[in-house]
């Protein structure tokens, strides 16, 4: 039996990195997936990849009005929804705070930290009708600071303490709702962003010396979107190959 078999997903930044590894987890695991993405050609490729079990939807994470729309069409196309995977995010400048821009600041805090709220307003009203779970994209920057990195790093402690408010909130309705804090990804995000030094520093901040894959946080999301967790809640979960743990 195919474990998110029956069950229906929204993934937001599902076009690529770890939201594309999620999406096509849930897929294979039997579960039908809206992807929401603002890149329509990467997104567009990714549902033609998947068939039927895909729609993809082009949207803002830091728009209310597009959320909303997510869970509308999710509801119209599939007919209910059980799983969300807030998980759309960027980076932001590298820069000290006396030096953060400050247009840059709200965009981060925008896409990282609101659009996790919006998503959660309107995914949270559905989801209690049928039961299900919500996961919560944070990141190892939501536990530690990380000096040049303050938006980013102040959205991702946001988010796990919206994280486990809703967790509280919704502890006796039906809806489970946990944060993943993955260590450094090989995703674009880090590897078009950073230069071969950085990236061979970050490898040695990590207990097994290397960085983590797409794959490795999509398992922890489809067990936290499984009936398998199903006495976990208002959590926060590493997967970051021992970075917390020095
Ligand atoms: P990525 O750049 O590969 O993918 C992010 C996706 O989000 C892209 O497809 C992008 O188009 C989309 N996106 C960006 N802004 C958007 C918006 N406003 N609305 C909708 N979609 C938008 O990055 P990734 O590494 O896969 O990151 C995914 C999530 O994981 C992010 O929240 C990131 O902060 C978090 N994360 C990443 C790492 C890492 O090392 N890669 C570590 C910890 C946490």
């Amino acid at each position: 039996m195919k474990q998110l078999e029956n069950k229906v997903a929204i993934v937001t930044g599902g076009a690529s990195g770890i939201g594309k590894a999620i999406v096509e987890l849930f897929v294979k695991e039997g579960a039908k997936v809206l992807i929401a993405d603002l890149n329509e050609d990467s997104g567009t490729k990714l549902a033609n990849s998947l068939g039927e079990a895909t729609v993809f939807v082009k949207a803002d994470s830091s728009s209310p009005e597009d959320n909303k729309k997510l869970v509308d069409i999710a509801v119209e196309k599939f007919g209910a929804l059980h799983i969300a995977v807030n998980n759309a995010g960027i980076g932001g400048d590298a820069a000290t705070v006396g030096d953060y821009g400050l247009e840059s600041w709200k965009k981060v805090i925008d896409i990282n930290l609101n659009g996790v709220f919006y998503g959660m307003h309107y995914q949270l009203p559905e989801i209690e009708k049928v039961g299900g779970s919500i996961i919560n994209m944070a990141s190892i920057l939501g536990q530690v600071g990380f000096a040049y990195s303050s938006a980013y790093v102040a959205a991702k402690h946001g988010v796990v303490g919206l994280t486990k408010t809703a967790g509280w909130e919704y502890g006796t309705k039906g809806v489970r709702i946990n944060a993943i804090g993955p260590g450094f990804i090989s995703t674009p995000l880090v590897d078009d962003n950073l230069d071969k030094e950085t990236l061979t520093f970050l490898e040695t901040q990590h207990a097994m010396q290397r960085l983590g894959k797409s794959e490795e946080v999509a398992e922890l999301a489809l067990w936290l979107a499984s009936d398998k967790s199903s006495f976990v809640t208002g959590s926060y979960y590493p997967v970051d190959g021992g970075y917390l743990a020095k």
